[in-house]
């Protein structure tokens, strides 16, 4: 419908300008009343729009009504107050700008993101339509740094803000909002243990089947790579998170994960977002956002420093200046794990470990003494144990 004042201008303009256009191919008036109609339509566009916003946000509230009903708030103030705070942090980025959709609603809605942490031991998180997200105690845990948690939370509100509910349901009708909103739920668990929303859902399994969260999940990852990207966040909290939800999914391969099964495998995932770091040049660091792939230094005996990497010991400093050398050498082992290099580039020469050639890790003679063996035996046992957690790295990192 036009509203009144362009239905003024189209009734009015050729009377008023009678005589002046003819014969010219586009007319003032006419294109006067065309472009009125472009802004009727957009008019009618908006106005429809906003409906279907409005829709997403009554819809996530009435959903969150059942789920609250369903979940248990956490009383854990500073977890809580973490959630909210990154959260608060990624939603307003996710507001102030237009990333790119590759499935979902092209023109991202903006919306007043809500957080809520419950409890429960699964590695889940959803949203809701309209920007209400749910994140388990149990995720909060998994996560080794915020970035991680910032990773997962702007993975969420892509979700939220790309529309793939209302995304979905116009693209499958005969499902239910109900089934939809099961098959995203289930979208971060690693455990089968699910809540009772996901599991009175039978159809939820189908929904996943028939691939199409697949593209929700890409189009989310993405998201929340974007959004990474312009926070103060790393971008590999993504990756590492990713990593480890993929190793654990081999770890426990004899578990029926039964509609958790035919989600888009977390490996690949990975490797989607690998290819996004490396298409907008980001450094993939690893032991800057994951503990577990950061090089510890802890004391050991007699006033010896310790160097650990993922719960097995590389090498032992001694002497006055243990703490300095093995801080320094942590920082190089550290970037040197980012890497994940190849085995076969690790060498030893005369007490020194090196990649490609250069000095990884220095061997020194009062380290030697104090563990009672030559320098030439320490460093081959460095050299085995630094090969040997690059193995274990690159099996979390690759699998098998
Ligand atoms: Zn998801």
């Amino acid at each position: 419908m036009l509203n009144a004042t362009l239905l003024a201008i189209a009734i009015q303009a050729p009377h008023s300008h009678e005589g002046c256009y003819h014969g010219l191919p586009t007319t003032y008036v006419e294109r006067l009343v065309d472009e009125a109609w472009q802004k009727s339509d957009d008019v009618k566009i908006d106005e429809k729009r906003q409906k279907d916003l409005d829709r997403d946000v009554e819809l996530g509230k009435e959903y969150s009504k059942q789920v609250d009903k369903e979940l248990k708030a956490s009383v854990d103030e500073a977890a809580i107050q973490r959630v909210q705070q990154i959260g608060s942090e990624m939603a307003a980025i996710a507001n102030s700008f237009q990333p790119e959709v590759t499935w979902g609603d092209k023109r991202p809605a903006k919306f007043n993101y809500e957080f809520k942490l419950v409890q429960g031991k699964d590695v889940n998180a959803f949203s809701l339509p309209g920007g209400i997200i749910y994140v388990y105690e149990g995720l909060v845990k998994y996560t080794e740094s915020d970035d991680e948690l910032a990773g997962v939370l702007g993975h969420e509100i892509s979700h939220a803000a790309f529309r793939h509910v209302w995304t979905l349901q116009r693209q499958s009708e005969k499902l239910s909002i109900g089934t939809l909103l099961a098959a995203l739920a289930a979208i971060w668990s690693k455990s089968p243990d699910a809540t009772n929303i996901l599991r009175a859902t039978q159809l939820g399994a189908q929904a996943i089947a028939s691939g199409w969260s697949q593209d929700a999940e890409r189009s989310s990852d993405f998201g929340g790579l974007q959004f990474m990207m312009k926070s103060r966040y790393d971008s590999t909290g993504s990756v590492t998170f990713m990593e480890r939800l993929a190793r654990d999914e081999r770890a426990s391969s004899s578990i029926d994960w039964g509609i958790y099964r035919t989600h888009p495998p977390s490996k690949e995932r990975v490797q989607n977002l690998l290819g996004y770091m490396a298409k907008y040049h980001l450094p993939v660091r690893r032991s800057a956002v994951a503990s577990s792939f950061r090089t510890i230094v802890k004391p050991g005996e007699d006033g010896m420093v310790e160097a650990w990497f993922n719960g097995k010991r590389l090498y032992t400093f001694a002497g006055s200046d243990a703490i300095k050398r093995a801080d320094s050498a942590a920082k190089k082992l550290d970037s040197f794990f980012d890497q994940v290099p190849q085995m076969i580039e690790v060498t030893s020469g005369e007490g020194v470990v090196l990649f490609k050639h250069q000095t990884i890790l220095q061997i020194a003679a009062e380290d030697a003494q104090a563990q009672k063996v030559s320098v030439q035996d320490l460093t081959e046992k460095a050299t085995k144990a630094i090969k040997g957690s690059l193995f274990s790295l690159a099996y979390r990192v690759w699998g098998t």
